[in-house]
């Protein structure tokens, strides 16, 4: 079994409101035979398509190799927030690698933001960049938290862009009846994520970047000049740079042993008229406090888009109701209504929630496990790799630094031991403990 294509036709997209509002983009062809280049990136989603775009900028000869077509993965099916911060949040970070380093990977993260907002202004991508997203609580406890942790930015990071509601001024925003309070950060915003990704490509393409799409890379033999093996040719590169996240499967067994692939889904409803402001009033975008995170928002044509529910297999479950149960419980009003679109899509984690950047030997670098929030992070991660690779890797090495732990029984045992720990936070969820 191969995540890549246990739930999907090759190179297709799945059936995604996202897809049916796609900017189109022309297929590339496969690799047939040999193929050289400076640096080959394996994988066409936000990581890969910012390395090949910012190398072939550099003036490097970029061969980018992906399986399906650029966007595919979870660069084209999520939910769009472009949240602050890393995914940990910074007291976190500050126990786990310092204060001084933890405020490095706050600007780090500021300047992922940035990165996205300026590369969808420069390339001109329409993908309805939008500001704001909002923070939701289930408990006064968890608003209590929230508001500590609102202040905590604003002091220690100086960051002014967020701010607390409580639970009047949450639900003047969003009247879910289960919701307590929380908070809106303007600085996050939401977008169309494979129109942003569609985008990236068209820069690649506009800078230089050769593109294999439908190709799949078998294995790499490592040495002075690389030998990437796919299956219908080879590429010999000076770089590697592997951006596959949730679907890498066994491409490199040290990065397998320390991501690991969950499946996560979305809905799209019919559009929602006039009871849209029951849902939402203002356009931003949610996430709520919940371990397996609901989220949502609204589209141009006033659907509801909202994610939920988790999966640990191959194969996804049924959809429909992965994604309604949650969505019933923040929208009892909306138990019975029509889904238009149903699609999932496999991210990757980390046992502490941080992505995983790393060098194997002297010319591979792969970055991955962005836990959720790699609209950013996965963009940003694609530039610090293209910097490494031209020599200039302080940042790239600020996140290396980041120590990530093998998860427990390795790439063979993981799904089972991980299957076992989101079953026991996912109960704590429904027990709202
Ligand atoms: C449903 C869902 C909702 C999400 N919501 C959010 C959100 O709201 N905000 C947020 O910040 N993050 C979110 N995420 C996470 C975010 O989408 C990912 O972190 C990000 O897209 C990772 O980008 P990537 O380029 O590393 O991986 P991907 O976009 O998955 O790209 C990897 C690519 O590598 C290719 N590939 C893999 N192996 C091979 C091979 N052997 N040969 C050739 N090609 C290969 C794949 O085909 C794929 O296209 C969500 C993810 C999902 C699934």
């Amino acid at each position: 079994m191969n995540l890549l294509y246990s739930n999907d036709t090759q190179g297709a997209f799945p059936d995604s409101w996202y897809a049916a509002t796609a900017h189109p983009r022309e297929p590339h062809a496969q690799l047939r035979g040999d193929a050289e280049a400076d640096v080959c990136v394996v994988g066409g989603g936000y990581t890969g398509l910012s390395a090949a775009l910012h190398l072939a900028e550099r003036g490097y000869k970029v061969a980018l190799v992906e399986a399906h077509r650029a966007g595919f993965g979870a660069s084209g099916r999520n939910g769009g927030q472009l949240g602050s911060g890393q995914r940990a949040e910074q007291d976190t970070l500050e126990k786990l690698v310092g204060d001084a380093d933890a405020m490095k990977l706050w600007h780090l993260a500021e300047e992922a933001k940035t990165l996205v907002k300026d590369l969808i202004s420069k390339h001109k991508i329409d993908c309805a960049l939008k500001p704001g997203i909002a923070h939701a609580c289930f408990s006064a406890r968890e608003m209590q938290h929230e508001h500590a942790y609102v202040e905590h930015l604003q002091t220690r990071y100086n960051y002014d862009q967020i701010k607390p509601l409580d639970a009047n001024e949450l639900h003047t925003i969003c009247p879910s009846p289960r919701y307590k309070g929380g908070s809106l950060d303007m600085g996050a915003a939401h977008l169309h994520p494979l129109n942003y990704a569609l985008g990236l490509a068209k820069a690649c393409e506009a800078a230089g970047v050769t593109f294999y799409e439908n190709t799949h890379v078998h294995n790499i033999v490592e040495g002075d000049t690389l030998t990437i093996r796919c299956d219908t040719g080879r590429i010999r590169a000076r770089h590697l740079i592997l951006a596959c996240n949730g679907y890498l499967g066994g491409l490199n067994r040290r990065v397998a042993g320390r991501v690991m692939p969950i499946n996560n889904f979305i809905a799209a409803t019919e559009p929602l008229g006039d009871d849209a402001a029951k849902v939402l009033s203002k356009d931003v975008a949610v996430a709520d406090s919940k371990f397996v995170v609901n989220y949502f928002r609204l589209s141009a044509d006033k659907r509801l888009l909202f994610g939920g529910g988790e999966s640990y297999g191959y194969k996804f479950p049924d959809i429909d109701k992965t994604v309604r149960k949650p969505m019933a419980e923040i929208f009892p009003h909306l138990q019975d209504v029509k889904f238009t679109h149903t699609w999932g899509g496999t991210l990757a984690i980390t046992i502490n929630r941080l992505p995983y950047l790393a060098r194997f030997g002297p010319n591979i670098l792969s970055a991955s496990g962005y836990s959720g929030h790699g609209v950013g992070t996965a963009t940003h991660a694609g530039k610090l790799m293209a910097d490494a690779v031209a020599g200039q890797a302080e940042s790239f090495d600020i996140m290396a630094k980041i120590p990530t732990s093998p998860f427990p029984g390795g790439p063979a045992f993981r799904t089972p031991l991980l299957t076992l720990a989101m079953t026991w936070y996912a109960m704590r969820d429904r027990l709202g403990i």
